[in-house]
């Protein structure tokens, strides 16, 4: 009887230990991709996300019908849609690679305990992280609440089972599996059509992912390090929603991280700071593990009535990249525009919707999840919460960005906001970051006029980090 690999976020044929394990049996193999309809699911797909899945499925598929197992689509409950496959194609046997919410481990252990009662046998597989999230332990055999410790720990583990390969052929089943057409889900928006720069932006796959990570260990890893924090660049590798929609995994990232060290070894330093990051997602997914309310609950109970503002206007101003700080409004529009937003941004429109409007984290959260490609449960939830200060770290706890310095700082000759904030381009760097200290003439020569083009600051930062440093100093003492 055939086999059916259940595919989720493992959007890939190399390095997928289910399907690996699927092909191995010899047996005719059903791929499977099931559009969830599930009123427990804790994070449902944002806009973006829809976006990507479309391009990734397409792109699956595409590369399944050429080993001769076409993918087959079908929408519902996950147990439902199972029930009726196994039925019609008498398939004894269901694989996986697994998912880290609480809330899905439960899901798939209940999917898995009934299949077993009927007789059906369920394998599942690690193919999302390096580890799997309860064998990297403190001492004492706890999880990691802070990242050094963890990261150390982390480079202590034997090596992650190294990839598997993608098979070139599969054995189908006898007779073709009826399922959905990709175009009749609807996943890509159409009136308006918001999408543009997300195409120009990225091309979803398994073959664009595996192609970005080479180009990055053959160029700007070298210089990661340094240009990591810079947005103006293109210094980082930009596989983070290859990742999220796990059409390369963090094993084939490590694996070939290795090589490159090895074969040039004056790469080392790039490599092992870029190696620390792919860890930060290993981290927040331990926690998310370890707090299944991660993208809703603060980690530090003394946050749980932590006294919010409650300011549509001012949400929407950060939203729309309209608060008038140039570094922050970039930022968000990057985000809108391309799906993407740059880490070092992200740390500073997060603060700036945290600690200078004081608006919940998890409207933060809750807006990222809708138009980041890269919304990853874990990761978005885990880096609220640090940027908060009410996360796994202490260290943000009293930190407040400045969104001028680190303008200045991190894009110098406002080349980032230039790009994002067109309207500010005429503007001399020594101005781009705060345009409203400009001279009168400065502005009219850049054709600039603040409160009409471009918003005046919504806020005083100086006032407002006042403000929440005294709120988070209540915080501390409790
Ligand atoms: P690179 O610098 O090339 O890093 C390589 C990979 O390491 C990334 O693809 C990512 O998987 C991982 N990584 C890098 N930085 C981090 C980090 N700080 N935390 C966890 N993993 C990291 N990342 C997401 O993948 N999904 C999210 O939803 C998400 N939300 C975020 C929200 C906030 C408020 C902040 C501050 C950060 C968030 N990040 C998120 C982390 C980080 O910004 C992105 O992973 C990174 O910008 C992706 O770009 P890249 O692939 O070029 O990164």
């Amino acid at each position: 009887p055939p086999v059916i690999v259940w595919f989720r976020n493992d959007l890939r044929l190399a390095d997928n230990p289910a399907l690996a394990a699927a092909a191995a049996t010899g047996a005719p193999v059903i791929p499977l991709y099931i559009l969830e309809e599930d009123p427990e699911d804790p994070r449902p797909l944002g806009g973006a996300s829809l976006w990507w899945l479309h391009g990734s499925l397409e792109r699956l598929g595409t590369a399944l019908a050429r080993t001769g197992s076409p993918l087959v689509l079908r929408r519902g409950p996950p147990a439902a849609v199972l029930d009726a496959l196994l039925a019609e194609t008498g398939a004894r046997s269901v694989l996986w690679n697994r998912r880290y919410a609480p809330a899905w481990i439960a899901r798939d252990r209940r999917i898995k305990e009934t299949l077993k009662t009927r007789g059906i046998a369920v394998h599942s597989h690690n193919a999302a992280l390096l580890h799997e999230p309860w064998t990297v332990r403190t001492k004492t055999g706890g999880p990691f609440r802070v990242f050094t410790p963890f990261w150390r720990a982390l480079q202590q583990m034997p090596p992650p089972p190294p990839p598997t390969r993608a098979p070139h052929a599969l054995p189908p089943p006898a007779a073709p599996v009826a399922g959905d057409r990709l175009a009749d889900w609807h996943l890509l928006p159409t009136c308006p059509d918001w999408a543009g720069g997300l195409r120009k932006a990225w091309t979803p796959g398994e073959v664009s992912a595996l192609a970005r990570l080479a180009a990055f260990l053959d160029g700007p890893v070298a210089r990661y390090p340094e240009e990591r924090d810079r947005p103006d660049r293109d210094g980082t590798s930009g596989l983070s929603p290859h990742l999220a929609f796990g059409e390369i995994g963090p094993r084939q990232v490590w694996y070939a991280a290795r090589h490159a060290a090895d074969a040039r070894p004056e790469l080392a330093a790039g490599i092992d700071a870029f190696l620390r990051e792919i860890a930060w997602r290993e981290f927040n997914h331990t926690l998310l593990d370890a707090f299944p309310d991660l993208a809703t609950r603060p980690m530090d109970p003394r946050f749980a009535d932590f006294p919010w503002r409650d300011d549509p206007a001012g949400l929407k101003a950060w939203q729309l990249g309209r608060t008038g700080y140039p570094i922050v409004d970039a930022g968000m529009r990057q985000l809108w525009q391309t799906g993407w937003m740059h880490n070092r941004v992200r740390m500073i429109v997060a603060s700036f919707l945290v600690k200078d409007l004081l608006l919940p984290w998890q409207a933060g959260e809750a807006w990222f999840r809708d138009t980041l490609v890269d919304a990853d449960h874990a990761n978005n939830a885990g880096n609220w919460q640090w940027v908060a200060g009410c996360g796994a770290d202490a260290a943000p706890f009293f930190r407040v960005f400045n969104p001028v310095l680190q303008g200045e700082k991190f894009d110098p000759d406002g080349a980032y906001v230039r790009r994002f904030v067109p309207e500010l381009a005429g503007l001399p760097a020594r101005w781009i970051h705060k345009p409203w200290e400009a001279p009168a003439d400065i502005l009219r020569q850049a054709g600039v006029r603040l409160g009409s083009d471009y918003p005046r600051p919504i806020l005083d930062h100086g006032a407002a980090r006042d403000r929440a440093l005294a709120l988070y100093a209540e915080r501390k003492a409790g």
